[in-house]
């Protein structure tokens, strides 16, 4: 049997937190199931990539894996994108966005294919000089709702796909329909980043791909670990990772290949 390509995922955080009854006061890394069971239901093994670089480099860490899925969470901090918070709720996790950019730009390094989920497009786009509204509801003049804390992930909405994008060849689409469950999104595009789809009502950038150096990274602002892979009036969520999958096949042979040259 050919061994399963490895697939790193980005942990989410709880900091330390006094209150906590269980792991009082300690740091817990963890992933959300669906995005799991998305991640082996296409066929690949998913692991947790550590984030303590103090007896193992993120470089190693990389290095062991075939591509990576930067998982969604908790908002970025406007920081990292040189604002500041513009209300105390919106501070977002500094510490997360810095552990996940230096795991982004190792795996670009290296030639692993990066797929960001949700927060994971935001944060390509951060680590590319990208910008993001702080608050879609009350900042983007234009913005609809994105985000329903009651219906959570059955909040839907059409994007449009553009045409000669490696999404279009992904659905053979140039429109579809997703779920929404962001709170942030870009404002100013990463330097390098294409957008490849757009929302149909308010023109927010739902997908991205970069267009400059060798190494696959691309994100999408919706969740396709948490769309059910039988609705038909979604865009598949496995023809998806099948689709990130074949990148992460490709660039796995030419790493193989650059070994075997004499
Ligand atoms: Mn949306």
């Amino acid at each position: 049997m050919n061994r399963r390509f490895r697939i790193g995922i980005s942990p989410c955080f709880f900091h330390p937190d006094p209150e906590r009854n269980v792991f009082k006061g300690k740091t817990l890394l963890y992933f959300e199931q669906s995005l799991v069971e998305w991640v082996q239901r296409g066929g690949a093994l998913p692991m947790l990539v550590p984030t303590d670089a103090s007896h193992i480099s993120v470089d190693e860490i990389v290095s062991h894996l075939d591509g990576l899925v930067l998982q969604g969470g908790a908002d970025m901090a406007p920081q990292s994108y040189g604002e500041t918070p513009a209300r105390p709720e919106w501070a977002g996790d500094a510490i997360r966005d810095a552990y996940e950019i230096a795991l982004l730009r190792a795996c670009v390094a290296k030639g692993k294919p990066v797929f960001g989920v949700c927060r994971g497009l935001q944060v390509i786009n951060v680590a590319y000089g990208g910008t993001l509204w702080q608050d879609i509801a009350t900042m983007h003049p234009e913005g609809k709702t994105h985000r329903d804390r009651e219906v959570y992930d059955q909040l839907f909405h059409d994007v449009r796909i553009h045409e000669g994008s490696w999404l279009n060849q992904v659905f053979g689409a140039t429109s579809g329909r997703i779920n929404s469950v962001h709170h942030q999104g870009i404002r100013l595009l990463g330097e390098g980043l294409v957008a490849e789809a757009h929302s149909a009502e308010d023109g927010i950038v739902e997908a991205i791909r970069a267009a400059t150096g060798k190494t696959f990274v691309a994100g999408v602002q919706w969740h396709p670990e948490f769309q059910d892979p039988g609705r038909t009036d979604l865009l598949s969520p496995s023809t998806l990772f099948a689709s990130f999958l074949r990148e992460v096949s490709r660039a796995s042979t030419e790493t193989m290949n650059a070994r075997e040259m004499p």
